[in-house]
C-alpha cells in the first residue's frame, strides 16, 4: 500500500501498538463486538505477551519461563468479559498452585497472600503466554500481526489519520485511528532507556490543538513506576526434583525479608520433561540500584541506544544467585546450578504506580487516539485484571466514537 493511501473509507482502519494484554484485549473486543475494520498490530517483542509473556528457546521447543507475571488474579465482583471465553478455550485455567510468603527470620507463612494474589488467581495453560495467544485467537485471523517491530515515531495525516514510523524514519504503516497500549511513546524512559530526545507522542500532543490529548499525554508521562530484575534458571532434571517437593509454587517476600534478601517473589515452574523453570524477581530497590544492568538476551537489548553490560551482568546474576541460595537453603543445600544456564531479564517499568491515567483521558476522539494498558485507573490498577478491563472499555469507547463520526 502506497503510504497515506488506499485506507478503506467504509471501514477506517486502526493500528495498535502494543501486543501485551491489554493491546490483545482491545483487538479481541473490538471483533467481539462485531467491528470488521482492518486492524494491525505492532509489537518490538518477539511475539504477543508483554510483561505477561513467556521466554521460549529457538533450539528447544520444550523450554518456557514465564518471566514477568507469572499468574494473573481478579479481585473484582465482574469479571472482565473476556475472561470467560479464555477459560472456555482452554487458554487460561485455575492457579493451582500453592503460594507461600517468606518473613524476614525465613519463616514460611504457607497459604499468604499479598496484593498481587487477590482474589480468583488463573494462570495461562502450560505457560503464560497462552492468555495473549488466547486474545489474539478471539479476535480471529484477520488480524495483522507484525511482531519485533519497533514503531520508534508517530506522524499525522492530512486526513487526520496516523503514520508509523520505524528507527530509520520509514514507513511502517498508516491507520485512521491510533491506540497505544504501552507508554513508551509517552513517557520520559525512552529518553534514558533507548537515548531519543524526546518522546514522540509529545511534540505531537503539544502541536495538534487537542486539549484532551495534551493533558492524556501529560499524564502517561508523569506516571512512575517500579523496576524488577529476574534471575532466570532452567534447573536440569536430576537437580530438578528438590525444587518440584518445594512446599510452594509462588514464594512473595514480606516487606522486611524483601529487604534482607533482596528478592520480591519466586516462582517455581515444572516443565514436563521434570526439568524445571525457576524466576527469582529482585526487589524493586536492587533493580534501581543495578538501573544501567539489561540481560544482554532479552529483546530491548536488540534494540539501538541499549548497550548491555556483560560484567555487570554476570555480577547480579552472582548477588541474585547466592540470595537465592540462602533463601532455599533450609529446602536445597548445596544449590546445585551446573546446567542451569543463568539469564538475566530486566523489567524497567514491571508495575506502574500512582493514580494511573485517568478514565476519561483513555480516548481522544479529535486527535482518533486511545490509550489502553495495566496503566490505566480503576480495578486492578498495575495488574493484568487493569490491562484487560481497558482494552475492553477502550475498544467500547473507540467503536461508539467511529460510529458517531
Ligand atoms: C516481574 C513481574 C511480575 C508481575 N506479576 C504479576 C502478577 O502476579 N499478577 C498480575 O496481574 N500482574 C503481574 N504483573 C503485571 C502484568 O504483567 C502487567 O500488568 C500486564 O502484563 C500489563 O499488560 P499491558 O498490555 O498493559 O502492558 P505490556 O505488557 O507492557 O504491553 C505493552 C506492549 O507494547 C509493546 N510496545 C510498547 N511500545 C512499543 C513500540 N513503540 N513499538 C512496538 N511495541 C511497543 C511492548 O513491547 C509490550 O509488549 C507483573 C509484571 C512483572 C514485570
Amino acid at each position: 500500500m502506497i503510504p497515506g493511501q488506499g485506507l478503506a473509507k467504509a471501514a477506517p482502519s486502526l493500528a495498535v501498538i502494543g501486543a501485551g494484554v491489554a493491546g490483545c484485549a482491545l483487538v479481541a473486543q473490538m471483533r467481539r463486538l462485531g467491528w470488521r475494520g482492518p486492524i494491525s498490530l505492532w509489537e518490538s517483542g518477539r511475539g504477543p505477551g508483554g510483561r505477561a509473556s513467556t521466554r521460549r528457546s529457538r533450539h528447544d521447543a520444550r523450554v518456557r519461563l514465564d518471566h514477568g507475571a507469572p499468574l494473573l488474579s481478579i479481585s473484582s465482583t465482574e469479571a472482565p468479559a473476556l475472561l470467560a471465553p479464555l477459560l472456555d478455550g482452554g487458554w487460561i485455567e485455575p492457579w493451582g498452585g500453592g503460594l507461600a510468603q517468606l518473613g524476614a527470620e525465613g519463616q514460611l507463612i504457607i497459604g499468604a497472600t499479598d496484593p498481587l494474589t487477590q482474589g480468583d488467581l488463573y494462570r495461562g495453560r502450560g505457560s503464560m503466554d497462552q492468555l495473549c495467544r488466547g486474545l489474539l485467537e478471539l479476535a480471529g485471523s484477520d488480524v495483522e500481526l507484525h511482531s519485533q517491530c519497533l514503531v520508534r515515531d508517530l506522524a499525522t495525516t492530512a486526513a487526520g489519520g496516523w503514520e508509523l514510523l520505524d528507527q530509520q524514519q520509514q514507513w511502517l504503516g498508516a491507520a485512521d485511528w491510533l491506540v497505544l497500549s504501552g507508554t513508551l511513546l509517552v513517557h520520559p524512559r525512552c529518553q534514558t532507556l533507548l537515548g531519543w530526545p524526546e518522546p514522540p507522542l509529545q511534540p505531537l500532543a503539544r502541536t495538534l490543538g487537542d486539549p484532551q490529548l495534551q493533558r492524556a499525554a501529560a499524564a502517561i508521562a508523569a506516571i512512575d513506576s517500579s523496576p524488577r530484575c529476574a534471575l532466570l534458571l532452567l534447573i536440569p532434571p536430576a537437580a530438578a526434583e528438590a525444587w518440584r517437593r518445594l512446599p510452594f509454587r509462588l514464594l512473595s517476600f514480606e516487606a522486611a525479608a524483601e529487604r534482607r534478601w533482596g528478592l520480591s517473589r519466586l516462582s517455581i515452574q515444572p516443565l514436563e520433561d521434570g526439568r524445571c523453570a525457576v524466576v527469582a524477581h529482585s526487589s524493586a530497590a536492587v533493580a534501581r540500584l543495578h538501573s544501567d544492568v539489561i540481560g544482554s538476551r532479552s529483546s530491548v537489548a536488540q534494540l539501538s541506544g541499549v548497550r548491555p553490560s556483560p560484567q555487570r551482568e554476570q555480577a547480579l546474576i552472582a548477588s541474585l544467585t547466592s540470595a537465592l541460595s540462602a533463601v532455599v537453603e533450609p529446602w536445597i543445600t548445596p544449590l546445585e546450578l551446573e546446567g542451569s544456564d543463568p539469564q538475566l531479564m530486566r523489567w524497567g517499568a514491571a508495575f506502574p504506580e500512582g493514580a494511573g491515567l485517568a478514565r476519561e483521558l483513555m480516548l481522544c476522539p479529535q486527535s482518533r487516539i486511545g490509550f489502553c494498558g495495566d496503566f490505566c485507573s480503576g480495578p486492578g490498577f498495575g495488574r493484568i485484571e487493569a490491562a484487560l478491563r481497558s482494552g475492553e472499555e477502550l475498544a467500547e469507547r473507540t467503536l461508539a466514537a467511529i460510529s458517531a463520526g
